[in-house]
C-alpha cells in the first residue's frame, strides 16, 4: 500500500524533529520530545513555523525518543506486505532511511519497503483546516495531491 511520508526537521541538513505516514491503511506520526528537542539549537524560522504547530486539531504526535521510530515505524508498517513510501522531497527520505538504522550493523525489519520521490507538490491543498508544516498535515495534503494527480479523487 502507499503512505505519503513528510518529515520536519532542524534547517536545510538539519537533525529530525518530527515524522508523518499517512496513507489508506492508517496514520504514524511522531515527534522528539522536548529534552531532545531543546539540545538542537533550533533555527528560528523553526522555532516559528515548525515547533509552534507540532501539535494541532486532529495531529497529536506520538512522542518518542528518535532512537526509538524505528520500532515505531516498523509496528506500523508490519501488516503491509509490501509498503511504498512516496515523498516529495529527498530529505524526507533520507531521515526515514536513517529511522531504520538502529545501531551499527543493525536496522528495523520491514520487507520489500520501496520509496518513491515524486514531481507533486502538496500545497497548496483543497483539505480544509490543513496546517502547513505539521508533519501529518504535509503528509495528508501530499498524499490528497497523489490522488488528484492520478485522477482518484
Ligand atoms: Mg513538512
Amino acid at each position: 500500500m502507499l503512505y505519503a511520508l513528510d518529515c520536519e526537521f532542524n534547517g536545510f541538513g538539519g537533525e529530525l524533529i518530527s515524522l508523518a505516514l499517512s496513507g489508506e491503511a492508517g496514520e504514524l506520526y511522531l515527534c522528539r520530545p522536548n529534552a531532545e528537542l531543546d539540545g538542537l539549537e533550533l533555527h528560528p524560522w523553526v522555532e516559528e513555523h515548525v515547533l509552534a504547530i507540532l501539535e494541532v486539531h486532529d495531529a497529536r504526535p506520538r512522542v518518542l525518543p528518535l532512537t526509538e521510530f524505528g520500532r515505531a515505524i516498523q509496528t506500523f508498517l508490519e501488516d503491509d506486505p509490501e509498503p511504498c513510501v512516496i515523498a516529495d522531497w529527498p530529505e524526507d527520505l533520507t531521515h526515514l532511511m536513517q529511522c531504520l538504522i538502529i545501531s551499527p550493523g543493525q536496522m528495523v525489519r520491514i520487507p520489500d519497503l520501496s520509496l518513491k520521490l515524486m514531481q507533486v507538490s502538496a500545497w497548496p491543498t483543497d483539505i480544509h483546516d490543513a496546517v502547513q508544516h505539521n508533519a501529518l498535515w504535509d503528509a495528508r495534503a501530499l498524499s490528497r495531491a497523489l490522488a488528484l494527480s492520478r485522477g482518484e479523487v
